[in-house]
């Protein structure tokens, strides 16, 4: 049946829309948009006082599965997503078995279309299990969908590992990921290496351990002509260098989380939240700051979450021994919102840009616009809903936020994937 989504105050930059209009949807894809669209047999859905945007994309979730069914698998992981007002997700390969096989690519595809909630876009290791040594079967996973390389978890320590990953995978066209991280610089690093990580007596993991293999990650990206993407940008130093690699005109983007502009090392206090351990671990405020003129200056090209979800005992361990990540899906779009949008720092199409349409394009996935043609994934949100985040509020099967507790305006109350209803009214169907 066909589908008209009426009085939204529609936004998409891709299609020039900024005002109130008529969707109608005709089975997966948007037939016509206008103003007082009438479609006798259509179910009518009076969005009176929301937005409506090209359906949401985040590029960076770990879904678990396989392997780590505990802390979240496919299905809540997605029904998380669609919580969140995501139509799409794109699945890190740290799996177990690891995701760098056509065989794996296939399962998480297959697992998604049987009882996923939103798009799954595989990514696929730069390395058999992680491990740095040996490239992963590129060609293999391509042919099954997947669409990006990644070791994220890890950042591939050899620089001439990277290089071959790089020259042999280019010519298939997907984007290379980078978890920056110098092990060897790193080491058992706990927190951002400064005031904090002495004040609590943690070890600290120094901005200059993610910066290096930035900074490497580039000339590799120059010297092999391959499409690199930095994950989860968190030093100032770090978004300069991107800013210069794309002044240069070389292939590079990056991405940017919620928690590293929301969040600072100094939430993490003698209470030792371990919701708060994230890698890269949070930083300084003039870290957040600069990330943040990253995003408004076009220096950042897309905002994911980084969805690190973790069982409760794993979490509540002792600060050293719990596990690094926090879950993000649920909270990115009202976060984003309500401290980048709200507070005037950018437009709603430059949210539309980063959450929607900057992902599918580094991704090299189908491109979606509100218009006639366009496949129908579409992100309604009510912006003046106000609401508070508590750990019984998730969806998704864990409750690591860092932001639990955060007062929240916008929340996303419709989502379609394909025409399809994935949320109704609040309520993930
Ligand atoms: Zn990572």
């Amino acid at each position: 049946m066909a589908l008209l989504l009426k009085n939204a105050h529609i936004v998409d930059p891709a299609a020039g829309l900024d005002g109130v209009a008529d969707v109608l949807v005709e089975g997966e894809r948007i037939a016509r948009v206008g103003e007082n669209l009438d479609a006798a047999d259509a179910e009518v859905i009076d969005l009176a006082g929301k937005y409506l945007v090209p359906g949401l994309v985040d590029m960076h979730v770990h879904l678990r599965e396989p392997g780590y069914e505990h802390k979240e698998d496919i299905e809540s992981g997605t029904r998380a997503a669609a919580h969140g007002g995501f139509t799409g997700v794109c699945s890190m390969p740290n799996t177990d078995p690891v995701t760098d096989n056509g065989v794996t690519i296939e399962y998480v595809k297959s697992v998604a279309a049987a009882k996923g909630h939103c798009r799954v876009f595989p990514s696929g290791a730069m390395t058999k299990g992680l491990k740095g040594e040996i490239i992963s079967e590129m060609g293999d996973m391509v042919a099954h969908g997947c669409v990006a390389f990644t070791d994220d978890g890890r950042g591939i320590q050899g620089a001439g590992m990277l290089r071959r990953a790089m020259d042999y995978g280019k010519m298939f066209g997907k984007v290379f990921m980078s978890h920056c991280q110098d092990e060897d610089l790193v080491g058992d690093g706990q927190v951002n290496e400064g005031a904090v990580s002495t004040r609590l007596g943690l070890l600290g993991w120094p901005a200059a351990g993610e910066e290096l293999q930035i900074s490497r990650d580039i000339a590799i990206a120059e010297l092999t002509g391959a499409k690199l993407h930095i994950q989860h940008i968190s030093t100032a130093h770090g978004v300069e260098l991107v800013r210069e690699a794309k002044a240069k005109g070389l292939p590079v983007t990056c991405e940017a989380t919620p928690h590293h502009m929301f969040l600072t090392e100094d939430a993490i206090d003698g209470t030792y939240n371990t919701s708060l351990k994230v890698n890269p671990p949070l930083r300084t405020a003039a870290d957040a700051e600069a990330v943040i003129a990253g995003v408004i200056d076009g220096t950042v090209d897309a905002i994911v979450t980084d969805h690190a979800p973790h069982a409760d005992w794993e979490k509540a361990r002792e600060f050293e021994l719990a596990p690094f990540g926090m879950i993000g899906l649920e909270t990115s779009l009202g976060l984003v919102y309500t401290n980048l949008v709200k507070t005037g720092k950018i437009s709603l199409a430059r949210m539309v840009e980063l959450m929607a349409i900057g992902p599918r394009r580094i991704l090299g996935v189908e491109p979606v616009s509100i218009a006639a043609g366009s496949l129908a994934d579409i992100t309604v949100f009510d912006p003046e809903a106000t609401w508070t985040v508590t750990a019984d509020g998730f969806e998704s099967q864990a409750k690591n936020s860092g932001f639990i507790g955060a007062s929240i305006t916008g929340r996303a109350t419709d989502v379609f994937v394909g025409g399809v209803a994935t949320m109704r009214d609040g309520v993930v169907c």
